[in-house]
């Protein structure tokens, strides 16, 4: 009887004590997984915790990855914009360290260094976009002092002496310093233009200067022969005044004609534009020049379409234009040979098309491609007729700049010369046709 009451408690006793430990150990088990999910009340208790746990870390290990592939393809995006920014640039732009590596560099200043993208910048050392040793001299000297000292911007001229390049370049590199580490940011700029524009402005000016002082000598010539009675004889004196008087003419011609194309050239120019019928402005300005072409016996001609012929343009300037270029006919040509002008639409290019052509000496091969610049007169004809050199080119900037038309020459040497412009057709011309 005893034996059994043992035997009952004992089992009851181990109930008991089995039931607590499962419930302690449920209890830590759950507080473990708290501390690890670190959630607090949203917790899952019991036996499932631990893959509930598991469930969640994967979840945020998941959530970590995405928000990581994010920052990352932001970044790229970010790096590729900046140098899409670089290579959009004009300017050579290459970032190098004190011994002149190169350690970035934008397509640009790739190309200056004849380097395709695949080759990859470190190969590059200075000396690949910069075709100068005494510049490369320079700028790694300033480089140099720049990382040293202050964080200042440093400026260096120099002309490229690359072969493979053609014509040379002119530079200007600036210097920048990047940070502590040394890094230099070099940007050229191509000054090429620039210094080509600084070159032809003093080169005109010369040219003027040079064209001017000839007229000038003469009439100061005559006027001195004047004050020192020297032109006693009527005849000889009537003969250098007449020459006074040609040479004031022509001075006077080429500071208007250098006025007018300095103007159009500078854009200030203010052209009156209005309808005009080539035909019938052609035909006026062949008026005046009949009595020139009857007195050196030139057969002047005339050809002339039935309507469609106007244009908008400055009445003055085209004028202008028309008489130059049949004024230098009549001018080059021998006496007894034929200029014919003709005028009529095109309709390819849609445009008015007055042609001078003449029968005269030609233009030799070599001055063709020179014909229209300033001051240029074959040498050869400079004694057949007085001029300056400057009317083509007037009639250049007339028919180009002021009326977006196109000038040219046709010509072989001994078969005379055809001489064109063309101006576009105004639109009631357009539409009639
Ligand atoms: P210029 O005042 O000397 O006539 P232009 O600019 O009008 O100046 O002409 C430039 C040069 O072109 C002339 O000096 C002349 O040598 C040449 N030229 C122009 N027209 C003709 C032509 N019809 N035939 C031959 N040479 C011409």
């Amino acid at each position: 009887m005893l034996d059994q009451g043992y035997i009952i408690v004992f089992a009851i006793s181990a109930v008991v004590a089995f039931g607590s430990a499962w419930w302690i150990r449920d209890r830590m088990w759950s507080r473990w997984c708290d501390r690890l999910d670190g959630r607090g009340e949203d917790a899952v208790r019991g036996p499932n915790a631990l893959a509930c746990v598991q469930r969640r870390w994967a979840e945020d290990l998941e959530t970590i990855r995405r928000e990581q592939a994010m920052a990352r393809h932001i970044t790229e995006e970010r790096v590729r914009q900046s140098r899409r920014i670089l290579d959009a640039l004009e300017d050579p732009v290459v970032v190098i360290d004190r011994e002149g590596l190169v350690l970035e560099s934008n397509g640009t200043a790739d190309t200056l260094a004849h380097c395709t993208g695949d080759q990859g910048t470190h190969r590059l050392r200075l000396g690949d976009v910069v075709h100068n040793p005494v510049a490369i001299r320079e700028i790694l000297e300033l480089a140099r002092g720049l990382t040293d000292d202050s964080n200042g911007l440093r400026r260096v001229n120099f002309s490229s002496v690359d072969d493979q390049q053609g014509p040379v370049r002119d530079f200007e590199v600036s210097l920048r310093r990047l940070d502590d580490t040394g890094r230099i940011l070099l940007v050229l700029h191509d000054t090429t233009r620039e210094r080509e524009i600084a070159r032809m402005k003093s080169e005109f000016v010369a040219k003027a200067s040079h064209e001017l002082r000839t007229p000038l000598s003469s009439i100061r010539a005559t006027l001195e022969m004047l004050e020192s009675g020297d032109l006693e004889d009527p005849e000889h004196r009537t003969e250098m005044m007449a020459i006074a008087s040609e040479e004031s003419e022509r001075l006077a011609r080429m500071v208007d004609d250098m006025l007018d194309i300095s103007r159009i050239e500078a854009g200030v120019a203010r052209p009156r534009i209005e309808r005009v019928d080539l035909g019938s402005l052609v035909g006026e300005a062949l008026d005046g020049l009949r009595a020139v072409a009857d007195r050196r016996s030139i057969d002047l001609r005339v050809m002339i379409a039935d309507g469609g012929l106007e244009v908008e343009g400055d009445r003055g300037m085209l004028n202008t234009v028309v008489v130059n270029l049949v004024g230098n006919a009549l001018k080059y040509v021998p006496e007894g040979e034929r200029v014919t002008v003709e005028v009529a639409p095109e309709d390819l290019t849609r445009s008015v098309v007055v042609t001078v052509t003449d029968t005269g000496l030609g233009i030799p091969e070599e001055d063709l491609p020179r014909i229209f610049e300033k001051f240029y007169r074959v040498s050869r004809y400079e004694r057949r007729a007085q001029g300056t050199g400057l009317g083509l080119d007037l009639c250049r900037n007339i028919v180009e700049r002021v009326h977006q038309g196109r000038i040219g020459v046709d010509s072989r040497i001994g078969e005379g010369a055809r001489f064109w412009f063309g101006v576009p057709a105004s639109y009631a011309s357009l539409m009639a046709a």
